[in-house]
């Protein structure tokens, strides 16, 4: 039998990759088994965090905690690796209708929003932006270069002797009284970070995943913005000059990996309403995001083996969400600290 082990995660996506840190932090002994050749979720995600999100642009659920975990978290591993991936940047949001910057004066005198409202502005911005009634700039978002992170996640990992090139099948888990056994690997504790492939597994499938297909392409066209653009679809400014990356689209029926001609057509009649001049697209992609019926993270222990853990359900908020479901099953774990209801997978347990 080889090595033991506090913690195994499975799956090294962006909650997986968080996971891994957090353990280095508390000095936990530790391996990652992942099978990088699955298309994954995060392979494919924008990276944008923000605190304003939805049609009606809501606060979303606990934002305040999360934003600042978020920020707080990626800073902390850029420094720990004296490299670059996150990128705080406002959102410049170009008013839709006179009645769409009626509202975001109301929000400018609430309590809740007018933390967040940076400068509303009646003329328009950039000559090559449809953004005629101008728009309003927002604070507390920006973007993180999930592909670079990932990729400085596996090689720290690599580097340590703590990760593994593995497909786990449900069968490969064995547990007894006081560990599980995976891959001839004992550990006190198996964490699950598959994300939307836990949708089948023997372990978590009785859970409401409700996955959802994205498409985004990258774009490149010679102008240049200093903010993320929002309206109906996000353009985010590149690292590399004069590339954006533009999207998402979101599909609860058609679940599979391919990108569609269907999507592409939506982004591309979306960048229509938006942009004045001309670009080309450079890349296309598409992944499925781990969903919940909720719309609140899945965390937890499993009601017959509390020592399979799971964090998943980061829906389309894997970037924010990462750092703060990480930190409370580390909690619970080591402080006992309680797991709200409200992302704790107990308050599904009437389904299993
Ligand atoms: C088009 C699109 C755009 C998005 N944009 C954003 C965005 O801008 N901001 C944001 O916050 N979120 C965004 N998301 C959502 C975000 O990508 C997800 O919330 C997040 O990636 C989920 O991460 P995860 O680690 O749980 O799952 P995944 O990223 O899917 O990772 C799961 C990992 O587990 C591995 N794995 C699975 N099964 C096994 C197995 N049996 N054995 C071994 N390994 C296994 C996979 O290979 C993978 O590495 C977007 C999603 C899509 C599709």
């Amino acid at each position: 039998m080889g090595k033991n082990y506090d913690f195994i995660i499975v799956g090294q996506g962006i909650t997986g990759s968080v996971l891994s840190w957090r353990l280095i932090e508390k000095n936990f002994n530790f391996l990652v088994i992942n099978n990088s050749n699955k298309k994954s979720s995060s392979k494919s995600a924008l990276g944008l965090y923000n605190p304003i999100t939805g049609k009606n642009f809501v606060e979303t659920w606990n934002s305040n905690e999360i934003i600042n975990e978020t920020e707080n978290f990626y800073t902390s591993i850029e420094k720990k690796l004296n490299e670059k991936f996150l990128y705080k940047k406002n959102i410049y949001r170009p008013f839709s209708s006179k009645k769409d910057s009626n509202n975001w004066e109301l929000k400018m005198e609430s309590k809740t929003y007018k933390k967040y409202i940076q400068k509303l502005d009646y003329k328009s911005k950039y000559n090559f932006l449809k953004d005629n009634l101008g728009g309003v700039i927002t604070n507390k978002s920006g973007y993180l270069d999930v592909k670079k992170f990932l990729l400085l996640t596996r090689k720290y990992l690599k580097s340590r002797k703590i990760y593994v090139e593995k497909n786990i099948k449900s069968t490969n888990i064995k547990s007894t009284k006081d560990y599980i056994e995976i891959i001839k690997k004992k550990t006190k504790y198996l964490v699950l970070c598959r994300g939307f492939y836990e949708n089948e597994s023997s372990f978590f499938s009785w859970l409401p995943f409700n996955l959802v297909k994205g498409e985004n392409i990258n774009i490149s066209m010679p102008h240049e913005i200093n903010e993320i653009i929002q309206k109906s679809i996000l353009i985010i400014p590149n690292k590399n000059k004069n590339i954006y990356s533009v999207g998402s689209t979101y599909n609860w029926k058609i679940l599979n990996d391919k990108v569609s001609e269907t999507g592409i057509n939506k982004l591309k009649n979306k960048i229509e309403k938006i942009l004045n001049c001309n670009y080309k697209i450079i890349k296309k992609q598409s992944g499925i995001r781990p969903a919940t019926k909720d719309r609140r993270p899945f965390i937890g222990f499993h009601p017959s083996n509390k020592k399979i853990g799971i964090i998943n359900g980061l829906g389309s908020k894997g970037i924010s969400l990462a750092p703060y479901c990480t930190k409370i099953l580390i909690d619970n774990i080591q402080n006992n600290k309680n797991i709200n209801r409200e992302i704790n997978i107990k308050r599904y347990i009437s389904l299993y």
